[in-house]
């Protein structure tokens, strides 16, 4: 009796394992196949994957079995329906590709759907946007950042969208198909970015398949692990702890030491003109309570030149941006007051970028910490504020860490900032609410009045 039993376990857990999503580093190609880039950048962090269901695979077309330069069989052998995942974005192509190690490759990347099925497959929008061409095999997607998302092999007679269309994040886009302006390819849908970068100095096609992996895991609901947690009174969430990511080229990033930084260390980088931002950093939030916070970011004067720093708080589903005059303050600042919710599934951040609009050089931005206080419920007077930088990251849940010397008594110290990102004249508080994205030119008037204000104080 015992045979079928085991014999039911032998056939299970091979194909329980498979089922397991895996994916190889990026930049690992199939041997042969050109030289990849090591790059874990997430270019387009929040966005959505591209085809609608789990599970997909994004692997080589031309490697891989059946392929022109692969392993004999048919593109449908489930070789190619399996995992892991294989980059195939630097893949030896003729394009000019200046993020490749070899200066040429493939643009992106090819994903192939759940089954080897024609037109059955939906591709989906992974941003907001604007359908913004149709060609005889590729759908290109604009967003208001000015990334370009595009589509290729999609079936043309069934196309959802249409041109100068505005699509929301996961509407569907089209069926994934062989379309290639004649010969078919195999069944797969080709996706690529098209961004700015400033390693590149212009628009380029930048890797794909770290933002493909990251919104893989949460299409597949793996479940998101928060770096640390926000304790209910509130906490320090450091440049070097475990919730704070630089991105963009790390060389543009520089580090330093300065007794006005929290917990000694900070990052700093150039403001400059674009549309779209080169460097930029997150500080990801995640709460043991939800409640209303009060957010503050730490400024260390010496590299704070630039007069116009964009900032941008995910609070719940909501967004609110922000020019900071960085200049203007030193230390503790307050960027506004905002409830949070405490659910790890809604992504909340603090976000600060460097296409501040700055046309002269060494416009410096500074990236330190983010302080949040608690300001309702029955935790705001826990009395300290516990810091999640490097050296207190075991401690995050620990509301008994006090950090003295961010004691949250002074954390009202020089800066206002009452109600829902509302400024604060009186206080020097520099923090200008727009609504929407970098510089309107309303927000640079009122800028510039605020700077006046600021600087007639101080002499
Ligand atoms: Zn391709």
């Amino acid at each position: 009796m015992r045979w079928p039993i085991l014999a039911l376990l032998l056939v299970l857990v091979p194909s329980v394992a498979s089922a397991q999503f895996t994916y190889d580093p990026p930049g690992q190609l199939v041997p042969g196949s050109g030289t990849g880039r090591a790059d874990d950048t997430v270019y387009v962090p929040g966005m959505r994957y591209p085809i609608e269901v789990a599970p997909s695979y994004p692997n080589s077309q031309v490697w891989g079995v059946g392929g022109s330069q692969g392993p004999s069989g048919g593109q449908c052998d489930e070789r190619n329906y399996s995992y892991p995942w294989q980059d195939n974005y630097c893949e030896s192509r003729q394009w000019d590709m200046p993020l490749c190690p070899s200066g040429n490759g493939h643009q992106g990347q090819d994903i192939r759907p759940s089954t080897c099925a024609d037109v059955t497959h939906w591709a989906v929008a992974a941003e907001d946007g604007q359908i913004t061409s149709i060609g005889s095999y590729s759908v290109n997607l604009m967003t208001a950042s000015g990334t370009r998302h595009r589509y290729l092999h999609l079936d043309a007679g069934t196309l959802a969208v249409s041109e100068g269309q505005s699509v929301s994040r996961g509407d569907r886009i089209g069926l994934v198909s062989n379309e290639f302006g004649g010969t078919p390819t195999t069944y797969h849908l080709h996706y690529d970015i098209l961004q700015f970068s400033q390693e590149a100095g212009a628009s380029v096609y930048v890797p794909t398949y770290m933002s493909l992996v990251r919104s893989y895991e949460e299409l597949i609901d793996q479940p998101v692990m928060p770096c640390a947690v926000v304790p209910a009174g509130g906490g320090i969430v450091d440049d070097y702890g475990p919730c704070f990511t630089a991105y963009g080229n790390p060389q543009f990033w520089r580090e330093e030491t300065s007794d006005e930084a929290n917990d000694t260390r900070f990052h700093w980088t150039n403001g400059f003109e674009n549309a779209t931002p080169s460097n930029w950093a997150r500080w990801r939030l995640f709460f043991e309570e939800a409640g209303r916070y009060r957010v503050e970011f730490n400024v260390v004067s010496t590299r704070a030149v630039s007069k116009i720093v964009p900032y941008t708080v995910k609070h719940g589903t909501d967004e609110s941006d922000f020019i900071v005059d960085q200049s203007a303050v030193d230390g503790w600042h307050v960027l506004g007051e905002f409830d949070f919710v405490a659910d790890n599934n809604v992504a909340q951040y603090v976000d600060v970028f460097d296409n501040t609009g700055d046309s002269a050089s060494d416009q410096h931005i500074t990236a330190d910490a983010i302080r949040l206080t608690r300001l309702d419920g029955a935790n705001n007077d826990m009395g300290g504020t516990p810091d999640m930088g490097a050296n207190n990251v075991n401690n995050a849940n620990n509301v008994n860490n006090v950090n003295n010397a961010n004691n949250v008594n002074n954390a009202n110290n020089g800066n206002g900032g009452d109600g829902d990102g509302e400024v604060s004249t009186s206080s020097g508080c520099c923090a200008t609410v727009t609504n929407e994205p970098r510089m309107p030119p309303f927000a640079i008037v009122a800028l510039l009045l605020g700077v006046i204000v600021l600087r007639r104080r101080r002499n």
